[in-house]
């Protein structure tokens, strides 16, 4: 209201000053018309006197006037100003205040828009900054939140790996406080062993596993997974660490590899550890210019023990004549279970080029006297001879699978002499490396004479009992000696290149029958395909099985190959490179007979594997034995935790089958679901499951 009244009185006076300049011409006009009327110009002296006079009195009135305006108009604008100001600053205050509270770091407070208009886009604009600072917030507490709810210690550092910020879960693992471990290096966590081989690049871009310390000296083994933290701002730049406990993965490993390789029963190497520890004292020799003898042990009649006294007794005689076996042993020496009622033994450092028969016989009678006393097996006294065989490496043989096969041979030659006795191999005793040999060359006639086969056994859904492929078996039906197992004779195709040959030949049969199913049902599942190592070795192999997928026309992502353990961990940087390309050809890999090799799982996840099977000799007993039956869990868990497909093999039994299914095992085969069948009788069950039965529906209730 002043302003407008300040306004208006100026205005007021503006005009006043303006018509009394305006009064002042019009009487300066009307004296001037005057006096030219009159025509008395030469008084314009005077006239102009007048004038001058006249308007020095004017001029003195009019500057007064405006004086007194400007002073009035000075006053009315420092009021505006005031009273402007005034209005401005309560709000600037306010928001001064606004600005102190976030840069305090409270974003709660909701900030005005302040009345009269004053300072109203700064406060929106304050406000929206508020909003996004609360949301940045937000996410930050947020990622705190997920970071201590996870399970897994996780570990920020610096580009040089540096702590810089851990969760809740890697002060618990460690047992340092988060205030203890920031700031220090992550290396400082490692433990003693694993410190010296840890590099924080390396960590970075790798997925490790090592053991951890914690602050009361334990150590605790943990897969390391690290990342390198791309940002712009170097404030951000740096590498985060996900740390997981596998203590109970590595328990587990230890179970499975001793399950693996030592006899439950006898608690002595099995077949597999003893031929293991074989192959190395072979090396061991040859280094040192040694020989070694091995001894195969055959106890005689041993079936009727469990025939007669039952299993239960059988078990308890075959642990008492082990340990009688141990106790007879010189130091050095191993024993292993081969089989059943097969034990073998080595004997290392024997003197090369001497005849060392005479110390081995006196071990050899030994032992038999050892074995055939009597003993008590509840309220029966019994007694078991045996038969031994023995053989010398190098003199014989000079590997493990032929130093076995003559040790066997000379131990056959023992029992059919009546038993309880020794043999030393002979040449004239390889009737079975002449069969072998024999074998061998008609294996070369067979792919011509079309003498191999494919069957198929089905691959099931153990949630539902459908059928999701299958796999190939191969078979040689040799007239006079019915189907040979490929145990047998795929080992005879490795020593020469027929190896090669027969695979090709599974492949191109395998893509065949596929293409014949799919004229029928239009997805067949996946097929899978066993692999040995020396097919994996053939330099041609991979261009081999290219040009079959494209001659047959059956795309590869139908097919599957199983590849052992063992197999991998042969020469492990070749078959990565060889295996990725498998699986850039859009083939399936699965690790076969998982369980029996030597290798950590961990070792095995370099390999782009899809798919675990557990081995028959793990499931066989997973129903009865709690031992098996957890070690059966344990690898399901862990392929599950390891994103692969689990598939149990040889599912024999409902007990088994129902086993497997309350533990969630995924897939089985086995003979409960039929033999391994011909190609026909598969398409035929696929067929029928097309049309909406279910061959093994009824047993998934
Ligand atoms: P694998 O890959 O582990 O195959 C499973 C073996 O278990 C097969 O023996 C199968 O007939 C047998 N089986 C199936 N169900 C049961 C059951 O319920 N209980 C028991 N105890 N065994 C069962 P098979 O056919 O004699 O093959 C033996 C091995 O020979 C295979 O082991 C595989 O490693 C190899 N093999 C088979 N076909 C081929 C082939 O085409 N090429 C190569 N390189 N190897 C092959
Ligand atoms: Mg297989
Ligand atoms: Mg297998």
């Amino acid at each position: 209201m002043a302003t407008v009244a300040s306004a208006m009185l100026l205005i007021v006076l503006l005009m006043l000053a303006a018509i009394d300049l305006r009064l002042d011409i019009a009487a300066d006009t009307e004296l001037v018309q005057q006096v030219a009327a009159s025509q008395e110009l030469r008084r314009t002296g005077g006239i102009a006197a007048a004038l001058d006079e006249r308007r020095s009195s004017d001029f003195e009135r009019r500057l007064l006037l405006l004086a007194g305006g400007g002073l009035l108009l000075l006053g009315v604008a420092f009021a505006v100003a005031w009273r402007f100001a005034e209005r401005i600053e309560r709000p600037m205050e306010e928001l001064r205040d606004a600005v102190n509270q976030l840069a305090g770091g409270n974003w709660a407070t909701h900030i005005e828009t302040p009345e009269g208009g004053y300072g109203a886009g700064l406060a929106r604009a304050l406000e929206n900054l508020r909003l996004n600072l609360s949301d940045h917030a937000a996410t930050g507490r947020a990622l705190d939140i997920m970071l201590d709810s996870m399970n897994d210690a996780v570990f920020v550092t610096s580009p040089e790996g540096m702590i810089k910020r851990v969760n809740v879960a890697a002060s618990q693992l460690l047992g340092w406080s988060q205030g203890e471990l920031l700031g220090r290096e992550l290396a400082y966590v490692i433990s003693d062993q694993d410190r010296t081989n840890f590099n924080i690049e390396q960590a970075a871009n790798d997925m490790l596993e090592l053991t951890v310390r914690t602050k009361n000296g334990q150590t605790i083994p943990v897969s390391l997974s690290g990342s390198v933290i791309a940002a712009d701002d170097p404030r951000f730049q740096g590498c985060i660490f996900v740390a997981r406990n596998i203590t109970e993965r590595k328990r587990a490993e230890r179970r499975i590899r001793y399950l693996a390789r030592y006899d439950t029963l006898t608690k002595i190497p099995n077949r597999l550890q003893f031929q293991h520890s074989l192959q190395q004292a072979i090396a061991r020799a040859r280094k040192s210019d040694q020989a070694l003898a091995l001894v195969y042990i055959d106890l005689d009649h041993f079936k009727e023990v469990n025939d007669t006294f039952g299993h239960a007794a059988g078990d308890r005689a075959l642990e008492i004549l082990s340990e009688r076996m141990i106790g007879r042993m010189p130091n050095g020496t191993m024993l292993g279970r081969l089989a059943g009622d097969e034990f073998a033994a080595f004997i290392e450092n024997l003197p090369r080029g001497e005849d060392n028969r005479a110390a081995v016989a006196a071990l050899a009678r030994e032992l038999l006297d050892e074995l055939g006393r009597p003993f008590q097996l509840g309220q029966h006294e019994l007694y078991v001879t045996s038969s031994l065989g023995i053989a010398f490496c190098p003199q014989d043989a000079d590997n493990v699978v032929d130093l076995i096969r003559d040790a066997d041979a000379a131990m056959y030659h023992s029992k059919q002499n009546g038993g309880n006795s020794h043999s030393f191999f002979t040449t004239e005793m390889s009737a079975i490396a002449v069969e072998r040999l024999m074998l061998k060359s008609k294996l070369r006639r067979a792919i011509e004479r079309d003498e191999l086969m494919m069957f198929y056994q089905p691959k099931i859904d153990l949630r539902n009992g459908r059928v999701v492929g299958g796999e190939a078996l191969l078979r040689w039906r040799l007239a006079g000696h019915g189907d040979i197992p490929p145990m047998q004779f795929i080992p005879l195709a490795e020593e020469s290149n027929l190896i090669q040959e027969i695979g090709e030949w599974v492949l191109k049969r395998v893509c065949n029958d596929y293409r014949s199913w799919q004229d029928q049902v239009p997805k067949p599942g996946r097929i899978s395909i066993n692999l040995s190592l020396k097919q994996l070795r053939q330099a041609e192999f991979l261009t081999r099985y290219r040009s079959v997928f494209d001659d047959t026309g059956v795309a590869p992502s139908n097919f599957e190959l199983e590849i052992t353990e063992t197999t991998l961990m042969t020469d492990a940087r070749r078959m990565v490179r060889l295996l990725d390309e498998l699986y850039a050809m859009g083939l399936h890999l699965s690790i076969d007979d998982f369980g029996t090799g030597y290798s950590s799982l961990s070792a095995l996840q370099q390999f782009p594997v899809g798919t675990l099977k557990i081995d028959q000799s793990f499931v066989r007993h997973a129903a009865v034995s709690r031992e098996d039956a957890t070690l059966v869990r344990t690898i399901v868990e862990m392929g599950k935790n390891l994103d692969l497909e689990v598939v149990a093999e040889g599912i024999e039994s409902k007990e088994q089958l129902a086993y497997l299914r309350s533990i969630d095992c995924q897939y089985g085969q086995g003979r409960l679901f039929g033999e391994p069948m011909l190609a026909t009788d598969f398409l035929q069950l696929l067929v029928t499951q097309a049309r909406g039965t279910l061959r093994y529906g009824g047993m998934f209730g």
